[in-house]
């Protein structure tokens, strides 16, 4: 195959993917003028409801525009042979390949970053601002960019450059030591995400003693389930929507509630979204989720060890001088699809864990306050109610408001 064969093939999985995305945003942004179903009339008086629509409306628009950028920023990249230019940069840094490689990925990273940070500002401080949703300050912000960076430059420097390292060292066999490196790094970050990473950006202090514990506690020993780590972060810093998460497995596993959702819902509710959580636990999803991450980046790293040597993936973006990072960047784009067609086989999967995780809540707890808790965040963060199906299938992760109520009803 020639190099411009290929090079033509990566611009057009990039351009498909990008009308992919916008068609399926088109058909959804067409129903947002639908009328409530019956069963959710409840969720918003007619006015709430405008504003929800208004709100989904801007949103709408200001990622067309960010997509539409960030395509033609991509595009103008690829054919004005910026990764040569930002190859040679790197290359004029160090004559190390490890070095050259956490520079290069450095450089692109952050340029990216730099240009979605308008768009973010915007939809931060005008949109969600607009709609009450927004309590971030401008010093948080860009805190919060900067800690991202570092932590992003750490954290992806060091697997990147043992990654090099492994190849230098072991060639083809490279992906082996890989996979146990990102392996042991994953069940690491599983494990200690809530410890280590979280404080870096938020506040989480232990559920203090009183009404609203005592009755998770009942719940928790009803189900035999040892809950003792019951933390509350402060996600009132950024924003007003609520939400709470399972994290951990073993003797490190805790929930974390946010004190926007301690505010929002009663005791009963925040039980019954408890019992959610601990249903996740109890049907394994969050060991069946971390095996399943496991198994996928074997075989991402074993497909990438096949094709790496190949002098073509560098010469199809206009590199003369072969290397692995960017052998690895022509990989990532070409590997594309696979990626998009498993993302929607985990979404499916995903939200069939969220049935099964309602329906464990609706056993051991009850159907009712989870309803009542769904429908009153869907309300404090307006949203849609009535996502196309196509989109559904595609991006949501969670079953809609709509269907997790009639699964809670059945
Ligand atoms: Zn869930």
């Amino acid at each position: 195959m020639k190099p411009e064969t290929l090079f033509y093939i990566i611009i057009a999985i990039i351009i498909v993917s990008f009308i992919i995305d916008q068609a399926l945003d088109y058909i959804n942004a067409k129903h947002f003028n639908d009328p409530l179903p019956l069963e959710l009339q409840n969720v918003f008086d007619e006015a709430e409801y405008k504003k929800s629509q208004a709100y989904k409306k801007e949103r709408y628009k200001i990622s067309i525009l960010s997509s539409s950028v960030s395509l033609i920023a991509t595009l103008l990249f690829f054919f004005l042979d910026g990764f040569a230019y930002v190859d040679g940069l790197a290359r004029s840094v160090s004559n190390n390949e490890i070095v050259i490689a956490l520079v290069f990925f450095g450089i692109i990273m952050i340029t990216s970053d730099i240009l979605s940070t308008p768009f973010s500002y915007y939809s931060t401080f005008v949109i969600e601002e607009k709609y009450g949703f927004n309590k971030t300050t401008r010093k948080t912000f860009f805190l919060d960019k900067l800690k991202g960076w570092l932590m992003g430059a750490i954290i992806g420097g060091i697997i990147l450059g043992a990654i090099i390292w492994f190849y230098q060292a072991t060639g083809k066999n490279f992906w082996l030591y890989a996979w146990g490196l990102v392996t042991l790094f994953t069940i690491l970050m599983n494990l200690f995400y809530a410890r280590f990473i979280v404080p870096l950006f938020n506040k989480q202090t232990p559920l203090e003693e009183g009404p609203l514990r005592s009755k998770i506690e009942k719940y928790a020993s009803k189900v035999g389930f040892t809950l003792d780590k019951i933390f509350v972060i402060d996600g009132s810093k950024r924003s007003t929507k609520a939400n709470a998460y399972f994290s951990g497995f073993g003797s490190e596993k805790r929930v974390t509630l946010y004190d926007t959702l301690i505010n929002d819902l009663d005791e009963e509710e925040i039980v019954a979204v408890l019992a959610h959580e601990v249903g996740h636990y109890k049907r394994k999803h969050i060991i069946f989720n971390l095996f399943l991450a496991i198994i996928t980046t074997g075989f991402t790293l074993w497909l990438l060890s096949l094709f790496i040597g190949n002098p073509l993936l560098s010469e199809a973006l206009y590199v003369s001088k072969p290397s692995f990072h960017i052998g690895l960047i022509a990989f990532g784009l070409l590997y594309s699809p696979i990626s998009g067609i498993s993302g929607l086989l985990m979404n499916y999967m995903s939200r069939k864990f969220e049935y099964q995780a309602d329906d464990y809540a609706k056993k051991t707890f009850a159907a009712e306050p989870l309803i009542s808790g769904l429908k009153k965040l869907s309300k404090n963060s307006l949203s849609n109610v009535r996502p196309h199906p196509l989109y559904v299938f595609a991006h949501y992760s969670h079953p809609t408001l709509l269907q997790r109520f009639r699964n809670l009803k059945k």
